[in-house]
């Protein structure tokens, strides 16, 4: 398996029961399941920290945080760097800076994307940068959001993501890391959100219909 491809969770795959595990109580009648407990996160989290220390140890990094649903995912991800960076002979020295990018799905024109705040991206400039993405789904987001900063001209460009979809669009936009690689199927959790509800869940879940409904914007 190419190892950008992560821990394939395959089509079939019905998760946990919800009763095994805990979760927000207000929540209890909007799961369908438990798709990746928050223990295997980590673990996933900690090894992914490990083949990023090894590739482009020694180095300093500008992080880019992908606002919101990549919060926790980053912060997660920085400490164990950190970690791995005080235990071992190699380090990794980070910045950590933020943008929060919004697609403009309302335009036909989903090339577009508009990124709000971080600093002038202008700094990137010569540095070595990794985007920290939650998610990426057909791709056209992370495309979009790369090709801008590639006009900043950085001297290492590269993109971690914690989940990645198995589109049929098939964009075929892989990131160099990638925690998971799922279904089509909309997960919440881990701060991904649905109209902003879910983010205060530690699990990555499937939400039911009725809670689509029940949260709809
Ligand atoms: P793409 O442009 O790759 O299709 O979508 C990327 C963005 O859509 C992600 O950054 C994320 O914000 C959102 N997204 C895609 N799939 C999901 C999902 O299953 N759950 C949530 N909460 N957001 C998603």
């Amino acid at each position: 398996a190419p190892r950008n491809q992560g821990l394939v969770i395959p089509d079939d795959w019905p998760g946990y029961k919800l009763d095994l595990f805990t979760f927000p109580h207000h929540y209890s009648e909007d799961l369908e399941c438990v798709f990746i407990p928050h223990g295997i996160i980590t673990d996933r989290t900690e090894r992914l920290a490990k083949n990023i220390m090894n590739d482009i140890g020694d180095n300093y990094i500008t992080v880019l945080c992908v606002l919101k649903g990549g919060y926790k995912f980053c912060a997660d991800l920085v400490e164990h760097i950190k970690n791995l960076s005080r235990n071992s002979d190699k380090f990794i020295s980070m910045r950590v800076d933020f943008v929060k990018v919004k697609s403009y799905c309302n335009d036909q024109s989903m090339e577009e994307i508009q990124i709000i705040g971080g600093e002038e991206l202008s700094k990137l400039t010569g540095k070595n940068v990794l985007i920290v993405e939650d998610i990426v789904g057909t791709g056209r987001t992370m495309r979009s959001l790369l090709s801008h900063i590639e006009k900043f001209k950085p001297k290492m460009l590269k993109v971690v993501s914690l989940l990645v979809k198995r589109t049929q669009e098939g964009h075929g936009y892989r990131p160099d890391y990638a925690g998971f690689e799922i279904p089509n199927i909309f997960v919440v959790g881990y701060a991904l959100d649905y109209n902003e509800y879910f983010r205060d869940l530690n699990h990555i879940c499937i939400i039911s219909e009725k809670a689509k409904a029940k949260y709809k914007v």
